[in-house]
This record gives C-alpha cells, structure tokens and sequence, in this order.
C-alpha cells in the first residue's frame, strides 16, 4: 500500500501533452490536427499507408513514410480497426467493409474492473484539497486468498473527497473508500453497428 505517484509541476497535474507535446510544437516535422475525427486506416494491400479523418466536414487524407500508430483508446482503437478492415470477416462482410485482415479477436476479450465506493460525510469541515490532487491519493492491492492467481485480486483506494452521491453537494467534506475487483473473469465485446464512423458501437 502507499500514496500513488503524480505528475506535478509547479503546484498543478501536469498533463503528457503539456510535459512533451506543447514544448516542441514549434517542430518543423510536426503537425497536429485536433478536431479530427480518424475515419479509417488506409491500407495498400496488407500494408498501412495513411489515415483518412474527418475536418470541419470534409474528409482529409494523409499519408506515411514509415508507419501509423494506433492508439484511440479501448473503445475506438478496435473501431477503427474494424472500420478499415480488420477483424472478424463474418462482421464486417455484411457491412460491406471490405477485409483485409481476417482477424476475429478484435473487439473481443475486453476487461473491465468493478468496484465499489462508500462515501463517508465527515463529521468536521475539511480544509480544501490540494491544487496537485488525483482525488485519488492512496491505494492497497491484497489478495483475497479466493483467487487461483498469484497476483492480487483487490485494489482498495482512498480518495480525499466525498463521490457523487444524489444529496452531497460538492462542497460537503467527505471521504470515499473504493474497493476494486481486479481479475475479473467476465469478457466484453464490441462491434459495429454499421460502417458509419460516427456511430457509436455495440458493447
Ligand atoms: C475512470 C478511469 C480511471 C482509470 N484509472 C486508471 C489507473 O488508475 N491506472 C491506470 O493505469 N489506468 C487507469 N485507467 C485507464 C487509462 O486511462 C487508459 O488505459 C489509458 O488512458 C489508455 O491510453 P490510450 O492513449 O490508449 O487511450 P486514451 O487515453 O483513451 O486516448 C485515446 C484518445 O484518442 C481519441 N480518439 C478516439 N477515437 C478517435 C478518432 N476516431 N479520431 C480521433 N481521435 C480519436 C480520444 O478522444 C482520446 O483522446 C483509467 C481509466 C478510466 C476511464
């Protein structure tokens, strides 16, 4: 157990873009396009060659010298798979996604982590909380003795704040305690509900 470790600088979070992107976007071989919605992976063959994404109403394209690197979260990252042809053929044939891969353990065997909070109303006004805090200072892995793995079953977290009950007002001095499932066995799925990429999926 013991308090987690934060990215602070002068007194606040600080986040990965502002530590490593903010700092260079002067760079001549650097470009960032926000507001973009990526489309789909464009591919010649097996081979990735660009992006296709979505600006301000038009479709743009842009292409690669070396390589494209996925990285649009749990969520989306096996969307955009699926959207540019990678995944299970028997999915995507009948959205007339073309295939290029016939990969059917995309959007598959997705995990999540249950857990459990039980807010505590102090009894005696707190002071604020720091400007540095995560809201979630601290935190405990044990196992359980219930799980056939060595590694730990249960994460515990302790927050300095009281969590989003109905009849707490934000300002209300409190405390949460979270208990954590971490090994869990079910499996998730998600998959397309068509080939438009600003559908949302089926989960
Ligand atoms: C409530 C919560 C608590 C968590 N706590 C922890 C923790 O304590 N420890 C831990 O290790 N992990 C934790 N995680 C998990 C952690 O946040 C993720 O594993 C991590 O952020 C994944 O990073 P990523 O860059 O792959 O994706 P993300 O951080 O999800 O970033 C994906 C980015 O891609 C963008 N994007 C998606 N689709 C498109 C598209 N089509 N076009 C353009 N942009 C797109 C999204 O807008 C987003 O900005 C937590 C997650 C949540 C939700």
């Amino acid at each position: 157990m013991g308090l987690y470790q934060l990215t602070i600088k002068d007194g606040k979070r600080h986040s990965a873009a502002a530590a490593f992107l903010v700092p260079i976007l002067d760079r001549p071989n650097l470009t960032v396009q926000t507001g973009a919605l990526v489309t789909r992976i464009l591919f010649k063959g097996t081979s990735t060659i660009g992006v296709e994404y979505l600006h301000q109403g038009t479709l743009q394209q842009v292409y690669v010298n070396q390589e494209v690197i996925l990285s649009a979260g749990v969520f989306d990252s096996p969307k955009l798979l699926m959207l540019s042809g990678i995944g299970n053929a028997e999915h995507l044939l009948p959205l007339n996604i073309p295939v290029i891969a016939d990969l059917p353990g995309v959007g598959e065997n997705l995990h999540d982590h249950p857990l459990v909070a039980v807010g505590y109303k102090s009894t005696q006004a707190l002071p604020a909380i720091a400007s540095t805090s995560n809201l979630v200072e601290a935190g405990l892995f044990l196992h359980s003795g219930k799980s056939k793995e060595l590694a730990p079953d249960l994460q515990f977290l302790f927050s300095p704040v009281l969590w989003g009950s109905s009849d707490s007002a934000p300002d209300v001095s409190g405390s949460t305690f979270i208990c954590c499932l971490i090994n869990p066995q079910s499996r998730g799925t998600v998959t397309l509900q068509s080939a438009n990429p600003t559908d949302i999926m089926s989960a």
